[in-house]
């Protein structure tokens, strides 16, 4: 199948007479007909569910589709983006290890890595992804474990040179994880590129209109967990009775061990009710993530020649330090988010966001419908000026997220708000 024929087929296929569209299976249990099966389930020996906070037929389903997607062996929902960061990182981390993340990234995550994680006894050392690779082994440590990136950066909009990084991780024998959650697999799969775990904010695209809070793992299935520098996959897990991930779950055995034990300790799993309105979403994310780019290039180019705009960032401009490296990575386009700055500051840019009224503000983005945000007095306001920089982002910066409405009354609600601003 391809992606388009994914979006809407892939994880569910009804059997004849069953409903058409898949079934919200609400229910935290499941009955069987003899003890010996339900020892096998947790023996991990026979396939089925256990328990909702483990895994659950309709969540199953939409974590199949977003594997064929993304062109993963196995996928895990999790009840935000944030968690799914989190436990992609602790099935691979423990206390005194270490891993290293450009610092281009979503500014919650900054936090979870700077702050939380650091109190877990995890430390990240943060780099800059333009920097060269002689500059970048020197982050490396004995105890460095993984290396962490987002496709396109929130939202400084810088992309990633997910093969750079990618190559450096294997180099050194650790796992390169992926947040690719404005690019969506209709734009970029990672794994094509070497990546080894892709997670999402499900919130953002993939669910598309503003309905739920999710997130998601997906497993490459090609990183050698065996390589000697991951004990926990090889040595048999004693919250399991034992089990060795790598020897019963093979290729799947990162996502296996994601789901089995962290997920059944840390317990972020999503309801059945979330995991439908996902799929409703995605069944039309093909369509909408073209639109979205070709509104969003459309927009770019407006705001470009604008005299009020003193900058604009947005990959597909032949203006952008990314132009090249955005037809590699993102040829089909560069999703709907765009990040421009006003002449005239803080405050210019103030008056431009009060002046909207299509456009609403919101603390949100890549939604159906077009929004904006003032990053550094909302979601970024917990960084420091340095950690702003870092992540690109400067203090008049504006973040539109371009929606699926018609360009020209786009258009005309940013030139009328341009105007008072
Ligand atoms: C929103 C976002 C997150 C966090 O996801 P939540 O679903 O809000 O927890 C992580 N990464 C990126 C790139 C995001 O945009």
């Amino acid at each position: 199948m391809n992606l388009e024929t994914m979006c809407l087929h892939e994880g569910y296929k009804p059997q004849n007479g069953e409903t058409r569209v898949l079934p919200i299976y609400q229910s935290t249990t499941y009955t069987y007909e003899s003890t010996e099966h339900v020892a096998k389930l947790f023996d991990l020996t026979a396939d089925g569910h256990m328990y909702s906070r483990i895994s659950n037929p309709t969540v199953d389903a939409v974590e199949k589709k977003i594997a064929a997607l993304e062109g993963g062996v196995g996928a895990l929902c999790t009840t935000s983006g944030q968690a799914a960061s989190l436990i992609a990182l602790l099935n691979i981390l423990k206390a005194g290890d270490h891993f290293i993340s450009t610092s281009a990234i979503y500014g919650g995550t900054v936090n979870l890595f700077a702050v939380t994680l650091k109190r877990f006894g995890i430390e990240c050392t943060f780099v800059d992804g333009e920097a060269s690779e002689e500059e970048l082994e020197k982050a490396f440590r004995p105890n460095t474990k993984a290396v962490f990136g987002e496709t396109i950066a929130n939202p400084a909009i810088v992309v990633l040179d997910i093969e750079k990084f990618a190559n450096l991780a294997h180099k050194h024998g650790v796992p390169f994880i992926v947040d690719n959650t404005f690019a969506t697999p209709i734009l970029c799969r990672p794994f094509e590129f070497g990546a080894d775990i892709v997670v999402h904010s499900t919130t953002k695209y993939l669910d598309g209109h503003a309905v739920q809070v999710g997130g998601v793992i997906v497993d490459s299935g090609k990183f050698n967990w065996a390589n000697g520098n991951f004990p926990e996959f090889t040595q048999p897990d004693d919250s399991y009775h034992g089990v060795v991930y790598t020897q019963q779950f093979g290729s799947a055995a990162y996502i296996t061990k994601a789901r089995v034990q962290m997920m059944r300790d840390l317990g972020a799993y999503p309801g059945a009710h979330a995991a439908w309105l996902l799929n409703l979403g995605m069944e039309t994310l093909h369509l909408r993530m073209e639109r979205h780019c070709a509104n969003a290039d459309t927009v770019a180019r407006y705001l470009e020649k604008h005299p009020k705009v003193e900058m604009v960032s947005y990959p597909t401009l032949e203006s952008s330090p990314y132009y090249n490296r955005a037809k590699k990575y993102l040829p089909k386009g560069c999703s709907g988010v765009i990040a421009f700055s006003i002449k005239g500051g803080r405050e210019a840019g103030i008056r431009f966001i009060d002046s909207l009224q299509l456009a609403s503000l919101v603390v949100h983005v890549a939604d159906c419908r077009t929004c904006v945000l003032h990053p550094a007095s909302s979601t970024h306001r917990q960084l420091t000026d340095e950690q702003l920089l870092g992540a690109g982002i400067t203090p008049g910066l504006v973040r539109l997220s371009v929606g699926l409405e018609n360009v020209e009354d786009i258009i005309a609600d940013l030139g009328q708000a341009l105007a008072k601003a």
